[in-house]
């Protein structure tokens, strides 16, 4: 069975190289929808939890929201770094507060002081559903992720599963003691 959850992300980014209008900087509110799947954990009733879903990926995908996403050699990225710091703003800001976890991949880094996310290939639907797979994927059991933005949308299956022991009082995942760390249950 599986838990499904889904995240608004408000984000601009360009297509560089591209033959078309999306090669112009432009907005979107995307849609990412997450599907966790597992055995029904029979303690709780439950795949996992919604609520855990959507605060583990958000920690990521908060660096996505209210964000720039440029490709690494995108001639307008040292354009915007130079005016960010100019402004001062470059390196944060105290009303800039709503922030992920800065993160690096072989795909993208997140430079959340600049709401700023910096990645290999062009950032279409389908490398959305790349760059944040391989951020989540050792963390949940992700059979499949959509995302929708404008009117693009992919879709991308996932098949495989790790064994993630769940806490049966309040079904998140167990830490490496096989504590839980939100109830205190032990195995
Ligand atoms: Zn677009
Ligand atoms: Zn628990």
């Amino acid at each position: 069975m599986r838990s499904i959850t889904s995240f608004d992300l408000q984000y601009a980014h360009r297509f560089y190289g591209f033959r078309g209008e999306a090669q112009y900087l432009h907005g979107h509110t995307g849609v990412m929808t997450i599907e966790v799947e597992d055995s029904v954990n029979e303690g709780v009733n439950m795949v996992f939890p919604c609520n855990e879903i959507r605060k583990t990926a958000w920690s990521v995908l908060q660096n996505f929201d209210h964000a720039l996403v440029l490709r690494e050699d995108d001639p307008l990225l040292p354009a915007i770094l130079g005016v960010y710091k100019e402004q001062g703003i470059l390196n944060g800001h105290p009303q800039n507060k709503m922030k992920g976890e800065a993160f690096k991949t072989d795909l993208a880094t997140a430079y959340p002081d600049a709401r700023l996310v910096v990645t290999k290939e062009t950032m279409t639907v389908e490398g959305m559903i790349k760059i944040v797979y391989d951020l989540l994927k050792d963390k949940l059991n992700i059979a499949k992720i959509t995302f929708t933005s404008g009117v693009n949308a992919a879709s991308c299956d996932f098949s495989d599963r790790k064994e993630i022991d769940r806490c049966p009082l309040c079904g998140i995942a167990l830490n490496e003691e096989g504590v839980c760390v939100k109830c205190g249950y032990r195995k």
